[in-house]
């Protein structure tokens, strides 16, 4: 491995949300690194985008990025400056009658649009698009990565950032790497509505985001504002995300087409409180727009590092469901801990190896516990027994305890 003191060179699979923000982090220590990413463009997948909020890592991702992207940063919200005078909550419905079942007064957080942030983490780094990892190798001290498009890079150390369905972490663990799959099904769009609509929505509900379930059906409803016009550019185009969830059913139900998502939307759409039906009406207009999301975990968070040559961070290392809203949250963090072990091996306070078994087990611990309680929480949202006040369900409680 590198020895101390002299910066190890990154290569990092993904461009999504935590490659470039490692990538901010490195590039202020003027640490090398490339940026590898499969999709063609930075656009590719923009329209499929959704909201993140960001609470209780919100100070360590100031830490990690320039203060010249905290103005970009907080104009990513989907309401514009909505963080000075917060006046959400978090909302957990019973979905049928639309009465609000539990109320919890946010922490201090910031919700922004995860394509604009992206966009913001990406300005000013160079990233090689087209490049989709598909094989490693390791020969003494170094890694190296070959692309489909026939390119091959080395470096002293591979973090793959590649999402949840992760090649880095397929590959390197190629028996157990795979995911575990819930027995739930997602599925929602990006729905256009007018001044009037979102308007409404705010007020009878939350002006960001909320929650519920149908009692008859134990369905789970997910409405959250997207954008306003100072983003759409156009004076009363407003976007939120309106997704159902729904146990998987014990009869047969096709969900290959889009026509066949819709259908199903429409189905698990009964029983909605007819102010929130509406929405999945509209949802189901352009079956095209539909996104199914795979609800899948990994809760072993262990890895073979490779003497350090090999790392993981957020989805390739602890994908989780999001129905506690702390996945991305979780990654910061990890790019905290591993940012503060690199200065640390600057420092000459560790070996590289050192550094990295410190980094593992500070993120095992955190983050398997966290999978863990996502996992429960997506359960639990299907089971209108746990939805109460005073719950103890992960779904609820953890706006609480963080
Ligand atoms: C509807 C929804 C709501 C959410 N809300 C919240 C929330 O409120 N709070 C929260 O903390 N989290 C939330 N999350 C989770 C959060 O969005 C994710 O954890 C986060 O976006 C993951 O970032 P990432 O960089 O690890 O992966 P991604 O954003 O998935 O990026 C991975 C990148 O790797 C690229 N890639 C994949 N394979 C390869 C390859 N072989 N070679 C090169 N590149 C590759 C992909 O193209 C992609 O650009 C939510 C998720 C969803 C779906």
């Amino acid at each position: 491995m590198t020895s101390d003191r002299k910066p190890p060179e990154f290569i990092i699979s993904g461009a999504g949300i935590i490659g470039p923000l490692l990538a901010n982090a490195l590039k202020a220590r003027n640490i090398p690194f490339v940026i590898l990413e499969r999709d063609t463009s930075l656009e590719f997948r923009e329209k499929s985008g959704w909201a993140i909020t960001l609470h209780y890592a919100l100070e360590a991702f100031k830490n990690l990025v320039p203060k010249q992207k905290m103005d970009p940063l907080y104009d990513s919200q989907v309401r514009p400056n909505f963080h000075k005078s917060d006046s959400g909550n978090f909302k957990y419905i019973n979905a049928s009658t639309g009465e609000v079942v539990v109320c919890i007064p946010p922490s201090s957080r910031i919700r922004v649009r995860r394509e604009q942030i992206r966009r913001v983490l990406l300005d000013g780094l160079e990233v090689e698009w087209d490049s989709k990892v598909e094989s490693i190798d390791y020969h003494d001290d170094l890694v190296s990565v070959t692309c489909s498009n026939g390119k091959q890079y080395t470096g002293d150390v591979l973090i793959g950032c590649d999402g949840s369905n992760s090649i880095t972490r397929r590959l390197i663990d190629p028996k157990e790497g795979g995911l575990y799959q819930l027995p739930i099904r997602f599925c929602g769009a990006r729905v256009q509505l007018n001044k009037e609509e979102f308007d409404r929505i705010s007020n009878h509900f939350d002006p960001l985001l909320f929650q519920g379930t149908v009692p008859e059906t134990n369905t789970f409803f997910w409405y959250s504002a997207l954008a306003t016009p100072e983003y759409t550019k156009a004076p009363d185009l407003y976007y939120a995300q309106v997704n159902l969830s729904w146990n998987v059913p014990e009869t047969d139900e096709p969900f290959e087409t889009q026509e066949q998502k819709a259908n199903a939307l429409k189905k698990h759409s009964q029983g909605l409180s007819p102010e929130l039906s509406w929405l999945v009406d509209r949802a189901v207009q352009n079956p095209e727009e539909l996104m199914e999301i795979k609800l899948c975990d990994w809760e072993k968070v262990d890895w073979d590092d490779h003497d350090g040559k090999v790392l993981l961070a957020l989805d390739s290392l602890h994908p989780m469901t999001m129905y506690r809203g702390s996945a991305c949250n979780e990654g910061i963090l990890d790019v905290a801990e591993l940012v503060k072990q690199l200065d640390l091996h600057l420092q000459g306070l560790f070996s590289w190896k050192d550094a990295v078994a410190n980094y593992r087990n500070s993120v095992q611990e955190r983050a398997r516990q966290a999978v863990l309680l996502s996992r429960q929480a997506c359960l639990d949202a299907h089971d209108m027994s746990k939805i109460k006040p005073n719950s103890t369900s992960p779904l609820l409680s953890v706006r609480k305890s963080k």
